[in-house]
């Protein structure tokens, strides 16, 4: 299996190992050499248990220490959220960029520790991810009951998650963020153009077609109704879309994007239930109460996640049907272990 730096995708030339989550994460939720679980192998139905310091993929020195500065900027802003302090909508846009980074760094350690079982070649390099699609982002301030101290990924075992990084869980310490990003994810959702019809071709390429452009914004994605966070934010992102240029000289979207020749587009934030535009990035944005039947037990959120991986399996179409099929039935256990679950994750 030829090894490839995490982050440009090529191969590593003054050899490197990068800490999937960085040393400062595994600082602040406990003992930085504790040992993790996955639930479970989705081939072989085991417990997957390694020691966090260990997970490890490989990178280039140069690569590694241009991310370095990355990561000291994204501590403090981690720490804010697990104080419960408010952040700005640019900082939330860097959390954004961390998540993806987490995200598709989480998805190629596993493919290293699974010894690539499910045939996957990793075409997926960091640089070429963070940013580029569609992501969204839920907070989820855990009750004080819980252990206040710990770190789990959830999502990151499943063959969805394998054949896709779209949709994962991270819980920290206190909080619970859930963080998914894909080709036109939420661009309906925004108000954004999106194609009707998307299918894996040949390469694993993404065809797209039947486009549609509503202007109107929802909270719901497809039919996945997500719970109450304290924030829910969402950021339509067309940067790699070369179809229909021209609907981007529209007012609509010259209004809520940051950057229109790149096809970014602002942050959106769902507020009672409305999703709206941000309109000042600099300004601290207010975080929504849950209360009383909003709130659920953490088995319940966790359970959106593979919810969620389920839901854009289910919107693409592929001739690996079988595959698809087999991925979601594996989640469909997954959502009923965690919503059976008590309180204790
Ligand atoms: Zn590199």
């Amino acid at each position: 299996m030829s090894q490839i730096c995490i982050f440009c995708g090529k191969q590593p030339n003054s050899k490197n190992k990068e800490h999937v989550l960085p040393q400062w994460l595994l600082r602040m939720t406990g003992d930085p050499i504790r040992v993790v679980r996955f639930r479970m192998n989705y081939f072989e139905e085991k417990l997957i248990e390694f020691n966090w310091k260990n997970f490890t993929a490989p990178a280039c020195r140069q690569c590694n220490d241009k991310y370095a500065s990355f990561e000291a900027e994204i501590q403090p802003l981690i720490e804010k959220l697990t104080n419960k302090k408010e952040i700005t909508g640019n900082e939330a846009i860097k959390i954004l960029d961390w998540f993806d980074k987490v995200r598709v760094g989480l998805w190629l350690n596993y493919y290293y520790l699974e010894k690539n079982k499910g045939q996957i070649s990793p075409k997926l390099c960091i640089d070429n991810r963070l940013g580029k699609k569609d992501r969204f982002l839920q907070i989820y301030f855990l009750e004080s009951r819980h252990k206040s101290e710990g770190l789990n990924a959830f999502g990151v075992e499943t063959f969805a998650f394998q054949f896709n990084p779209s949709f994962f869980g991270l819980r920290i310490n206190n909080i619970l963020i859930i963080n998914g990003s894909n080709d036109f994810f939420i661009s309906k959702n925004c108000g954004f153009p999106y194609p009707n019809f998307l299918e894996i071709v040949e390469n694993g390429m993404l065809s797209v077609s039947d486009w549609k452009y509503d202007r109107q914004t929802s909270p719901i994605i497809d039919n996945l109704a997500l719970h109450k966070a304290v924030l829910t934010i969402m950021q339509p992102i067309h940067t790699e879309m070369k179809y229909e240029s021209n609907f981007f000289n529209d007012s609509y979207l010259f209004q809520n994007c940051i950057d229109l020749t790149n096809r970014i587009g602002t942050l959106f934030k769902i507020e009672n239930n409305v999703l709206n535009p941000i309109k000042d990035l600099n300004s601290f944005m207010k975080y929504e109460s849950v209360i009383g039947n909003e709130t659920k037990l953490i088995g319940e959120l966790i359970a959106k996640v593979y919810e969620g991986q389920n839901v854009f399996l289910s919107r693409i179409k592929s001739k690996k049907n079988e595959a698809f099929k087999k991925a979601i039935e594996i989640n469909i256990k997954h959502v009923e272990y965690y919503k059976a679950l008590s309180n204790n994750v």
